[in-house]
């Protein structure tokens, strides 16, 4: 355990150093970046070890998981994202226990979102996912078509839409995945010239182990690391 929790505050501190470089290749602070640990790989164990370093946003990809690590780790401070694609029937469970949510991947996911954050009395943070590299496997908007569908979904007035989110495509390089970065910025400055009342762009998710410092120096200020988190851990 103790060897452990060493492990992930070495991991961590390395990751930290690489964002800070590469945010000041960029011209920002390492401030202007969240780091969202990823734990969908490992169980409750190690994420104490990971908290107990200093990680406290934590971000899995599937609902089922989210709620019994939530309820498994309770006693710990973690605001959780939710990273990945989101079943209309998961809805009620998994919105109380979201900060943000990075996945609002189609308008019909949204439509429901917006109900269940009306029916609670609360307002959802969420991003757009965009499928910016065009992955049919992906979900995600079409890039094409968000700048003709964001007042309707602006409309949905119990969602709080902060950003944009993406992924490169799979299997790319880090140089690679750059296109796909700078694509989204280029999206996001694009629909920000002209962004309903109620929508804010300011949070670009992007960048994962492989790609964060890319993903930061192409104006990241959200990414999403889980793997070079547990270099030398057992899982
Ligand atoms: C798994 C996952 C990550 C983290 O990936 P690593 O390569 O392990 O850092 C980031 N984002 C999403 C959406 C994921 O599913």
């Amino acid at each position: 355990m103790v060897a452990e929790q060493a492990r992930i505050a070495e991991n961590l501190g390395v990751i930290q150093q690489q964002i800070a470089e590469a945010a000041r290749r960029s011209g920002r602070s390492e401030d202007d970046v969240q780091l969202v640990a990823v734990t969908k790989y490992v169980g409750a164990s190690v994420i104490r070890a990971l908290v107990a370093s200093g990680c406290h946003v934590l971000g899995e990809s599937r609902p089922q998981v989210l709620w019994s690590k939530a309820v498994e780790l309770a006693d710990l401070e973690i605001a959780w994202h939710l990273i990945g694609h989101l079943q209309r029937n998961k809805l009620r469970r998994t919105l109380p226990l979201c900060q943000l949510v990075h996945s609002g991947d189609s308008q019909r996911l949204l439509v429901e979102m917006d109900k269940e954050a009306k029916r609670e009395g609360s307002a959802v943070e969420i991003l757009l996912e965009i499928n910016i590299s065009g992955d049919t496997e992906k979900h995600g908007f079409d890039p094409r078509q968000v700048a003709e569908i964001l007042p309707t979904l602006a409309q949905l007035e119990h969602l709080k839409i902060v950003g944009l989110m993406a992924m490169a495509a799979r299997g790319s390089s880090a140089e690679e995945a750059r296109r796909d970065f700078a694509a989204l910025r280029e999206l996001r400055d694009q629909l920000a010239g002209d962004c309903p009342d109620n929508v804010t762009l300011r949070h670009l998710s992007m960048g994962m182990s492989n790609d964060f410092q890319v993903a930061v120096e192409e104006g990241a200020t959200i990414i999403r690391v889980g793997s070079a988190l547990f270099a030398g851990i057992d899982r």
